[in-house]
């Protein structure tokens, strides 16, 4: 990075907002993906949507790659500069702008970390469903940017489910406001549909609005365990089945039990197969009958035994325990290596018996926990990224899972993104003719491919170029 470069940097932005130094730099090279690194050339923390604007003209200018982030617990490399560039990181464009209790909404801008909104809009009655499991960390430009799920998926959604209105930039430069508070909107193409999920290669997204909803008046708190996986999977189908949408139907395998067991104590059978924590919730008549349901269903399909949360309390140290299995995974070995591969609900057996088999297979050590009730599992494979073979075997107990993924009519990612870490995958799921329209979009809304290039895209794939 030349001087001058930084100079206009630091003008634009005033010198506490511009990182170059390399030991600053390192802490930008990384995000929540093992084994993908790269040093930025820079750092850059705008505090306005103005300043936002300037960037991009500026990096247009200089023709430097623009690398958006967020909190960097992304799990599929999206926020690193594999190019080099600019690291554009909106954590400083943080502010609550609004909760508007006339129209059930909430803006922000996207640097907002997702539990203080949720808090916020708590603190007026109001409820934010998306509990994406880092939501105390991410940010909820990152969720926008991933479309980031959680816990609360099954019933209440993703987090596009919720966004109404999004502004920032496009990489051209261009300003852009799409959506509004109307709650229907059919007014031209659903531009705000197109950048949700489309991992900061579209356009940097500056504030958003959010629907927000009433909370559920009651929550029952189920936790069911399995001397075989199987037999869970078979329940979360079943579950579904019996017409009950319960708001958290969370898995967890022996090894993910036993991990976090050790990390946060709180009482879990580590000779269990696995496990089901399931939160019903609405009116409380109907979380009572509900929670009856699911138990009926539970003892039908064969749980080795069915426990329902003593009180709120006991309620939220499940969740948060479940909330901590990745953190509570990457205790065990130096490299987790997670997934998101995600079937219909109806092969979630199928899939248990698939990773079993290929970790076998590879001789792995796999912990599977996941949104069971989304059909959303993270199998992660705990290793050490310094042991290339052991590296090897991962990534092809990866390849065939996938494989199998895919013929069974599942994604390659449920709620992570495509990022680096799928690259290769896309095209096997959505075929060219996918790939070739989606770069289109890229090169219309993108026409320089300064926008967080390298991410989504393979360009060693057979897809036409920008
Ligand atoms: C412990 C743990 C648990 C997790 N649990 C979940 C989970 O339950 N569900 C889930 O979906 N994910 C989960 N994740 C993944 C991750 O937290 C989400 O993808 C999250 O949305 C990323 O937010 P972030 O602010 O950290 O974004 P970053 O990691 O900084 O960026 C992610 C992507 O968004 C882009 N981006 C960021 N901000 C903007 C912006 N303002 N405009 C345009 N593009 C932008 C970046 O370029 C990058 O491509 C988890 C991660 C960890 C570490």
């Amino acid at each position: 990075m030349t001087k001058a470069t930084l100079d206009k940097l630091t003008e634009l932005l005033g010198a506490t907002n511009v990182l170059h130094e390399k030991e600053d730099l390192l802490t930008f090279s990384y995000d929540a993906t093992p084994e993908i690194q790269h040093l930025p050339d820079v750092v850059v923390f705008p505090t306005t949507s103005e300043q936002v604007i300037d960037l991009v003209k500026f990096a247009r200018e200089e023709g430097l790659p623009i690398v958006p982030r967020g909190s960097g617990t992304g799990l599929s490399g999206g926020s690193i500069a594999v190019n080099g560039g600019m690291v554009l990181c909106l954590t400083r464009l943080n502010k609550i702008l609004e909760i508007d209790e006339e129209n059930l909404t909430g803006t922000v801008q996207a640097g907002v970390i997702t539990l203080d909104f949720f808090n916020a809009a708590s603190a007026k009655g109001l409820f934010y469903p998306p509990d994406p499991g880092s939501q105390k960390i991410s940010t909820l430009g990152g969720n926008i940017a991933e479309d980031a799920g959680g816990l609360r998926g099954l019933k209440y959604g993703v987090t596009r489910d919720y966004v109404m209105a999004l502004s920032g930039v496009l990489g051209d430069g261009m300003p852009f406001t799409t959506g509004g508070k109307s709650v229907k909107d059919v007014a031209g193409y659903a531009l705000k549909d197109l950048l949700v999920g489309s991992e900061g290669t579209l356009g940097i997204i500056t504030e958003a609005t959010f629907k927000l909803v009433p909370p559920p008046q009651a929550k029952r708190t189920l936790l069911a365990y399995f001397k075989d996986i199987r037999t869970a999977g078979e329940a979360v189908a079943s579950i579904i089945a019996a017409k009950i949408i319960p708001s958290t139907l969370e898995i967890m395998d022996n090894a993910t039990i036993k991990c976090v067991e050790d990390y946060a104590n709180i009482g879990l059978p580590c000779e269990m197969a696995a496990l089901l924590l399931i939160e019903v919730d609405g009116h409380p008549a109907v979380g009572a009958e509900e929670a009856d349901g699911v138990k009926a269903v539970l003892h039908k399909v064969g749980a080795a035994e069915v426990h329902e949360a003593a009180d709120a309390d006991h309620a939220a140290q499940l969740a948060a325990a479940r909330r901590t299995a990745l953190s509570a995974l990457a205790r065990v070995s130096p490299t987790t290596l997670l997934e998101d591969a995600t079937v219909p609900r109806s092969r979630l057996a199928d899939t248990f018996d698939e990773i079993e088999r290929l970790g076998e297979k590879f001789n792995l050590k796999v912990g599977t926990f996941g949104h069971a009730g989304d059909g959303n599992l993270h199998p992660t494979v705990l290793c050490d990224e310094r042991n290339r073979d052991e590296m090897e075997r991962a990534h092809a107990f990866y390849h065939e899972l996938y494989e199998k993924v895919l013929a069974w009519g599942g994604t390659v990612s449920g709620e992570h993104g495509i990022g680096l870490a799928k690259r290769d995958y896309l095209e096997k799921q959505i075929g060219v003719g996918g790939v070739n329209i989606m770069r289109r979009i890229k090169h219309s809304f993108d026409p320089g491919g300064l926008l967080n290039p390298g991410k989504i895209f393979n360009d060693a794939t057979e897809g036409s170029r920008d």
